[in-house]
C-alpha cells in the first residue's frame, strides 16, 4: 500500500477527502500530511446561509495547517488550502469546514482527544511540556469544549441538590459550588457565597432544562445565607443539614476550646502541645503516635478531652436507626452540653455551648437526614475534588479556570465535545 492511502485511512477521510502527499520537513523535524479534496465533496455539502443542498467548486483559501497526533515521535500537522463553494442558489461563497478540525483553531480532533486525556491525569503545565504546546493553547482548547458541553447540559432530572463553599485561596475568594446529589457531578460554580448565589442557581436551572421548583431536597451548611437563599428560590426545597457540615461546625468548636484552653493556662498548654489534629480526627484514624499521645493525656482533667468526648458523642447519635430517636439523642446532647457549660466557671465550654444552641436551632433541618435518605457522600468529596482541581489549574488563579476544571473533572460533560 503506498503511504498516502495509509495515511488517508488512519486520518478516517472517507471519500470527499484525500491524502495528496506526506512530506518529511528537515529543518522542524516533522510531518506534514497534505490533504486536498476530491469532486465527491460537494456532492455532500450544503450552503452554510441558505442550507440549498446545490453547491459547486469557487476556488481555495490559503493554506492553513492543524497539528495532529505525532508519526513515530515526530510532531505531525495537517496541512490543506480549503475549498471554498459557492451556493447556486444565493451565489455566496463560503470556505468548507475541515472534518478534522478541533474546537481550537490549529488542532486537529485527534491531537485534542489525546492532550484532553492528558490535562485529565496532569496539571495543565505538565500537559504542555508533553505536548509542546504553550498551556495557553491548551486552556483555551479546554475552555471551548467545557464551555460547549455544559451548555447542552439537561438538569432536567435533578431533585437533589446539594451546595458548598470552596475556598479559593487561604482566608477569602469564595465559590459556591452546586451538586446533582443523584448524579454525583457538580451542576454550578459561582463567585461568592451569600444569598444571591442561589438566583444564579434557579436561573441556570431554568437555561438546562430544569425548573426551581422541581427541587426537592438540598443539602447545605448551616450559613443564615444560604438558608435564606434557598426559601426565596426553591420553594419547594426541604433544607437538609448534612452530617458532614454539622459534625466540622463541632470540630471547629472543640479547636476554639484548645486554642482557648491552651492560652488561659500554662499546664493545659503544655499537655496540649502538639495535639491539633488528634481533636480533629475520629480515634480510629489516629496514627501511633497520635494514640500514645492519647495515652499519656488520658486522667489529665483538660476541658478539651470532654469538648472532644462531646464531639464523638454528637456523632455516636448520628447512628441512631429513627429520626424520633435521633431527635431524644439529639435533644440529650444538647442539655447535656449546655449544663456541662454552665457549671464550667472558666467560661472554656462556651465554643460548645453555642454548637449546641446551633444544633437544637437546625434541628429539624437535621433530622431531614433520616427522613429523606438523601446520600451526601457527594458533597463531602467535595472539598478534596476542588483540591485536585486546584493542582491540575496551578499558576492559573482567576475563578474561570478553576471553574472550567471543576466542570472538566467533575461535570460528567461529553467531552470531547465537537
Ligand atoms: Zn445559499
Amino acid at each position: 500500500m503506498i503511504p498516502e492511502k495509509l495515511f488517508q485511512q488512519l486520518l478516517v477521510l472517507g471519500d470527499a477527502w484525500r491524502v495528496k502527499a506526506v512530506d518529511y520537513v528537515e529543518p522542524q523535524r516533522k510531518v506534514v500530511i497534505r490533504v486536498e479534496e476530491t469532486p465527491q465533496l460537494w456532492a455532500s455539502q450544503t450552503c452554510p446561509h441558505c442550507e440549498a443542498a446545490s453547491v459547486a467548486g469557487y476556488d481555495r483559501a490559503p493554506e492553513r495547517s492543524w497539528r495532529h497526533l505525532n508519526v513515530c515521535q515526530l510532531e505531525s500537522e495537517i496541512a490543506c488550502a480549503l475549498p471554498r463553494g459557492q451556493c447556486r442558489k444565493c451565489r455566496q461563497v463560503f470556505t468548507v469546514r475541515a472534518p478534522w478540525e478541533g474546537r481550537s483553531r490549529g488542532l486537529s480532533q485527534e491531537f485534542e482527544a489525546f492532550a484532553l486525556i492528558l490535562m485529565r491525569e496532569m496539571p495543565v503545565k505538565k500537559a504542555g511540556e508533553i505536548l509542546g504546546e504553550t498551556d495557553h493553547k491548551l486552556w483555551r482548547m479546554l475552555f471551548a469544549h467545557v464551555d460547549a458541553a455544559w451548555a447542552e447540559l439537561s438538569w432536567e432530572d435533578v431533585v437533589w441538590v446539594g451546595a458548598d463553599e470552596m475556598n479559593r485561596r487561604k482566608g477569602h475568594n469564595y465559590l459556591t459550588v452546586f451538586v446533582d446529589l443523584e448524579a454525583k457531578r457538580v451542576l454550578l460554580a459561582v463567585e461568592g457565597k451569600d444569598a444571591t448565589v442561589w438566583e444564579r442557581f434557579a436561573a441556570e436551572l431554568g437555561r438546562h432544562n430544569g425548573h426551581p421548583k422541581a427541587i426537592t431536597q438540598v443539602a447545605i451548611d448551616m450559613s443564615p445565607a444560604y438558608i435564606k437563599g434557598v426559601k426565596e428560590n426553591l420553594g419547594n426545597a426541604t433544607i437538609v443539614f448534612d452530617k458532614f457540615h454539622v459534625v466540622s461546625q463541632v470540630v471547629e468548636a472543640v479547636e476554639a476550646v484548645r486554642r482557648n484552653e491552651a492560652r488561659q493556662d500554662a499546664q493545659a498548654r503544655e499537655q496540649l502541645a502538639k495535639t491539633c489534629w488528634l481533636w480533629r480526627k475520629n480515634p480510629e484514624g489516629w496514627t501511633d503516635r497520635e494514640a500514645r499521645r492519647w495515652e499519656q493525656l488520658e486522667g489529665k482533667p483538660l476541658v478539651t478531652g470532654l469538648a472532644y468526648a462531646m464531639r464523638l458523642e454528637l456523632q455516636r447519635a448520628y447512628t441512631a436507626p429513627t429520626a424520633a430517636q435521633a431527635r431524644r439523642r439529639f435533644q440529650e446532647w444538647c442539655q447535656w452540653v449546655q449544663t456541662e457549660a454552665r457549671d464550667l466557671a472558666s467560661g472554656l465550654l462556651e465554643p460548645m455551648r453555642k454548637a449546641a444552641q446551633m444544633v437544637e436551632r437546625h434541628l429539624e433541618g437535621i433530622l431531614a437526614h433520616w427522613k429523606q435518605g438523601l446520600t451526601t457522600a457527594f458533597l463531602e468529596g467535595l472539598n478534596s475534588l476542588f483540591s485536585a482541581t486546584k493542582r491540575k489549574a496551578r499558576g492559573y488563579r482567576s475563578s474561570e479556570y478553576q471553574i472550567a476544571m471543576l466542570y472538566f473533572v467533575a461535570g460528567k460533560l461529553e467531552i470531547p465535545h465537537y
